[in-house]
């Protein structure tokens, strides 16, 4: 039987939307509303558009059942794992048994067989509680898994979706040394000698390299064609020749690895190429065009993490003998973020719901993690701020979201990239 289709839209309440929806998901006819849901029943959607920060009853019940898992089984480590630069590996398995790991993924793959929205949930209720760990689920499902699924053979998903599903990390290897924003630049060669390929180069700043089981790694097969000679490669760890490199000391994030790997005569069959040989710049810019939107419900999460650490504190401190929250300054720079927040909440939403609708997220995912990233420092710094001198130690979180939130502006396309990019598409849409 065809799934029933959960309309938000025919319903007039909120209640209504959440009683009909929970009957739904219970007997499992519900699935997310979606603008095809609302064509398909010819439902006029102008008149019927949800609010888009409102959640379905599934989405808030992952929303919550995250949470719940990060403060008890994240929160107690962050500070540790943030001084020793190391994910605990408690917390990767924690991760991969509650299903975070293949949220897209298949439920005859081992996966969740979820949505691309709830995976941004996921990601930004993680970074909440810990940037770090919000980055290592964002790119297993918004890169690597999304890469599998939607390039990979029968036989290349059969072999790898399950483990990425329950117990493997993966890595995406695209910058190297002078490719970063110029990332198809890339000197790594493949070269094909009979029915397999061998790869050389570096690649630099791969997250989760120290853990990853499999790298899908980016490598010019065909240098004369430049670019277009850029091809995906599934290369597993265990591989002859692939070394990871030095492990970055970094400002922020810590706990998530960073490392460079190393490609020295690494022999990859050529049943191991990802999608199309020459294609590789292609699914590069595809998937960064919509991890971009992950990276947008990080710094959306750190945001909202540090305010919600911050504002009882304001709550609490007496000075001239009342709250520090009751002076008027202090209320229109938290009123003014807290509008901030809920400005990149809704652009960071609005494109992962386009997405899941199948619309273009080109500019609209670059909107969402160019705003989110400026909000997160924004937040970040206005929160050490309002907390004074407490602020500043590492009793309380807020220097560490101030020093994690850097990185929004410069992964998965630097900020300046991000403007680029949507003023590229106000170009074309004003011709
Ligand atoms: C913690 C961390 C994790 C990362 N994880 C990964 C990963 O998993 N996989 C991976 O492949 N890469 C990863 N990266 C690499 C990341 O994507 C690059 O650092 C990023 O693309 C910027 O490249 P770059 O550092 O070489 O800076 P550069 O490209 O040298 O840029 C320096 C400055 O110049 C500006 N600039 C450059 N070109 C232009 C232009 N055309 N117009 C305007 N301004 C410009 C940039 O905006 C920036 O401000 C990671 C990086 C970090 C720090």
């Amino acid at each position: 039987m065809a799934a029933k289709l959960c309309n938000l839209g025919m319903c007039l309440s909120r209640r209504n939307i959440y009683s009909r929806c929970a009957q739904w998901v219970q007997t499992g006819l519900c699935r997310p509303f979606s603008i095809q849901t609302r064509t398909e029943l010819g439902v006029p959607s102008l008149l019927t558009s949800p609010p888009v920060d409102l959640l379905t009853p599934d989405e808030e019940m992952m929303r919550e059942s995250v949470a719940k898992m990060a403060a008890e089984k994240i929160k107690p480590l962050v500070r540790k794992m943030d001084e020793e630069s190391c994910m605990d590996q408690s917390v990767i398995d924690v991760l991969f048994q509650n299903g975070l790991m293949g949220i897209e993924v298949e439920a005859e793959y081992g996966g969740t067989n979820s949505t691309f929205f709830i995976a941004n949930l996921v990601i930004e209720e993680l970074a909440k509680v810990d940037p770090a760990v919000s980055v290592m689920c964002d790119i297993q499902n918004t890169l690597i898994v999304s890469l599998f699924r939607k390039y990979g053979t029968k036989t290349q998903k059969d072999k790898y979706l399950p483990r990425l599903a329950t117990n493997m990390l993966g890595s995406f290897c695209l910058s190297e040394v002078d490719a970063g924003t110029d990332a198809f630049a890339l000197k790594t060669a493949a070269v094909k000698q009979g029915d397999h390929y061998v790869i050389n180069g570096s690649k630099m700043w791969i997250s989760n390299a120290e853990q990853a089981g499999v790298f899908i790694v980016m490598a010019n097969a065909k240098p004369t064609a430049g670019y277009k000679g850029i091809t995906s490669f599934i290369v597993d760890r265990g591989t002859e020749g692939l070394m990871i490199g030095k492990k970055e000391d970094k400002l922020g994030i810590r706990a998530s690895s960073t490392c460079a790997v190393h490609f020295d005569n690494v022999k990859v069959p050529e049943s191991d190429i990802l999608g199309e040989i020459g294609k590789g710049y292609k699914y590069a810019i595809e998937m960064l065009n919509e991890g971009r939107i992950g990276i947008g419900a990080q710094m959306l999460g750190l945001a909202e993490g540090c305010f919600e650490a911050t504002i009882p504190y304001t709550k609490e401190r007496k000075q001239f003998g009342k709250r520090i929250f009751d002076f008027q300054g202090m209320q229109h720079q938290i009123a003014h973020v807290a509008t901030q927040i809920q400005a990149a909440k809704l652009l960071v939403y609005n494109a992962a719901r386009r997405k899941e609708a199948g619309f273009p997220v080109v500019k609209e995912g670059a909107m969402a993690k160019y705003f989110a990233s400026e909000v997160a420092a924004l937040t970040a710094s206005k929160c050490i701020e309002w907390m004074g001198g407490v602020g500043y130690t590492k009793d309380y979180p807020i220097e560490k979201f101030f020093r994690d939130c850097k990185i929004g502006a410069i992964y998965e396309g630097t900020s300046n990239i991000q403007l680029n990019t949507i003023a590229k598409c106000l170009e074309q849409e004003s011709t």
